[in-house]
């Protein structure tokens, strides 16, 4: 009995690690009309979710940019995504005394050719499992805004419709439609 449970052990450990939590995460992003306009790279670090963002074909200037509460993206107003992400029932903004969502960002820049390239933090959220995380449930959105967001006012900072959105998905939820379940490890579970 010892010796099965010693030669078995090495496989234990081995699968864990396989089953390790995501720490990464790459984003899609599209515009109103379905086009694909950017990316977003996400990375879970110790102190926050750091984002990487490229963008193209926006309007010269400020826009607001917030993590929504469900992962889906349906054009054109993207109202299916929900309300800024919110799991600790905050005020919305950055200046505000009850803020900020954990969705809330600063605002972003385009340039005058309309790129946008720049680095974010999002203080406290993860990718890993619990209340803080980006993948809870099927996941959340990257939503930019067509205006900038003022910090403060209720509920999203005044900042306009939303243009451009992008869906940060978990992968759970869905498993049963998009991955057909293997016969052979079906069988071995009959058995
Ligand atoms: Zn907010």
């Amino acid at each position: 009995m010892r010796f099965v449970f010693v030669f078995l052990l090495p496989f234990f450990i081995l699968s864990a690690c396989q089953s390790k939590e995501e720490t990464s995460k790459n984003v899609e992003m599209y515009n109103a009309s379905g086009d694909m306009v950017g990316t977003a790279q996400l990375l879970d670090g110790p102190d926050g979710v750091q984002v990487k963002l490229k963008l193209e074909g926006l309007t010269p200037g400020f826009h607001g940019l917030h993590v929504h509460e469900y992962a889906k993206c349906e054009g054109p107003d993207f109202k299916s995504a929900g309300n800024h992400l919110d799991p600790e029932g905050k005020e919305h903004g950055l200046m505000h005394p009850k803020g900020p969502h954990l969705g809330d960002m600063p605002n972003i820049e385009a340039d005058a050719g309309g790129l946008v390239d720049v680095e974010l933090m999002l203080p406290g959220a993860t990718l890993k499992e619990g209340k803080m995380s980006l993948l809870r449930g099927e996941g959340t959105s990257l939503i930019v805004s067509e205006n900038q967001d003022d910090g403060i006012s209720q509920p999203s900072g005044d900042s306009g419709t939303r243009i451009i959105c992008g869906e940060i998905k978990s992968g759970k939820g869905n498993e049963a439609t998009e991955s057909p379940t293997d016969p052979t490890e079906f069988n071995e579970k009959q058995e």
